[in-house]
């Protein structure tokens, strides 16, 4: 088999699911698995998680339908929402939660003969404008909806921009737009991701919904989620497949960015971007080759990418490479490749093996 696989602690996503109930004692959360539990795995991830987890939310009807199959106790709650009668319908039948965040949503609604009414999430544009309804919008639909036949409960639903940027002035006013509408009556509140969860108690409401933390990574760029209490769920590990010694001047790699700028030695780890390893990962970027920091030496190739070890001389091939991991937390490598750990996790690609621990 080819050297390079996602190992995959799924005890560490039960651990972190405990951190965020920690976090918002006495609140429910659905544990966020959208785009197959980012990256690790939805069937295992809701396996773990089952009986524990009070709920799961999804981005589409074909991943509800999936964690469905899995778990035909737990709440699961539909993100982007129902466009069609026939969706409701399906959403019904799966006993989804769905959010309404637009008139034409809530129309098709309205319009939709179902087998039993669904648990419905108003959503709030709290100021994102990204989904959901202005104000003064929310509280005509409020008013259209409550009571409706194909509505059971009746809930609120918003969305922060900037929870991750601790102190931004829109985490405050996006906070008042969703208390504002207190005065109505609403049966279950949610607004809080993981950052909100960490660091904003106030944003808790009923329901919180951590995702990125649920996977051992941080959404802050100046906390490690070490710091959080946080432990990282996937590790992507490979292998040196190739050592060879390059002359002062010579280049590697693709269009030939990386030059020795001494006699070197270069190590080539059987990992690339069609893995899911960043292509625009810059020379530098750390790497782990037996428990050693080594660069990046130039650019990532589609099923490779070459690592400098003129300074680990011990290196041969077979060695143990960390792309990330508990070594190398994801998020260090997606801010030296000026991403998020989010974008790197949900990433890695089907051909890479997820072996579970
Ligand atoms: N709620 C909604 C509506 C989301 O779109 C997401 C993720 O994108 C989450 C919660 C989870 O966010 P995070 O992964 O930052 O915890």
């Amino acid at each position: 088999m080819r050297p390079l696989i996602a190992a995959i602690d799924l005890s560490a996503i039960r651990h972190n699911y405990a951190v965020a109930k920690r976090c918002a004692p006495g609140r429910e959360a659905f544990a966020v698995v959208k785009a197959n539990a980012y990256g690790h795995g939805v069937r295992e991830v809701v396996s773990v998680l089952h009986g524990e987890a009070d709920g799961f939310a999804v981005a589409c009807l074909e991943e509800a339908a999936e964690v469905r199959a899995l778990d035909d106790q737990t709440r699961i709650l539909l993100l982007e929402g129902c466009f069609e009668a026939v969706e409701y319908q399906l959403a019904a039948q799966l006993g989804l939660d769905v959010v309404v965040q637009g008139s034409e949503q809530a129309a098709a609604l309205l319009a939709a003969p179902l087998s039993r009414p669904l648990n419905v999430w108003l959503k709030l544009d709290s100021g994102m404008h990204r989904l959901g309804f202005g104000e003064d919008e929310l509280r005509h639909c409020h008013a259209r909806l409550k009571g409706a036949p194909q509505v059971a409960e009746l809930n609120l639903i918003s969305h922060f921009a900037c929870a991750d940027l601790r102190g931004h002035e829109l985490n405050e006013r996006q906070l008042e737009s969703f208390l504002g509408l207190l005065e109505l009556d609403f049966d279950r509140r949610s607004l809080a991701n993981s950052a909100a969860i960490l660091t904003m108690p106030a944003a808790h409401m009923d329901w919180v919904r951590p995702g990125i933390m649920l996977y051992g990574a941080s959404p802050f760029a100046d906390i490690s989620a070490h710091e959080l209490g946080l432990k990282p769920a996937m590790s992507l590990s490979a292998k040196l497949i190739a050592v060879r010694e390059v002359a002062m001047g010579e280049s590697v790699g693709y269009g030939a960015t990386w030059e020795a700028a001494r006699p070197s030695r270069i190590g080539t780890v059987s990992c690339g971007y069609a893995d899911g390893y960043p292509r625009h990962a810059p020379s530098g970027t750390p790497v782990i080759v037996n428990g050693q920091r080594v660069p990046l030496a130039g650019r990532v190739s589609m099923d490779m990418l070459a690592v400098d070890l003129t300074d680990l001389p011990s290196a041969v091939v077979g060695d143990p490479v960390e792309l990330w991991g508990a070594q190398l937390p994801v998020d260090e490598l997606a801010a030296a490749c000026g991403t998020i750990g989010y974008e790197l996790l949900t990433k890695v690609t089907a051909r890479v093996p997820r072996r579970y621990l």
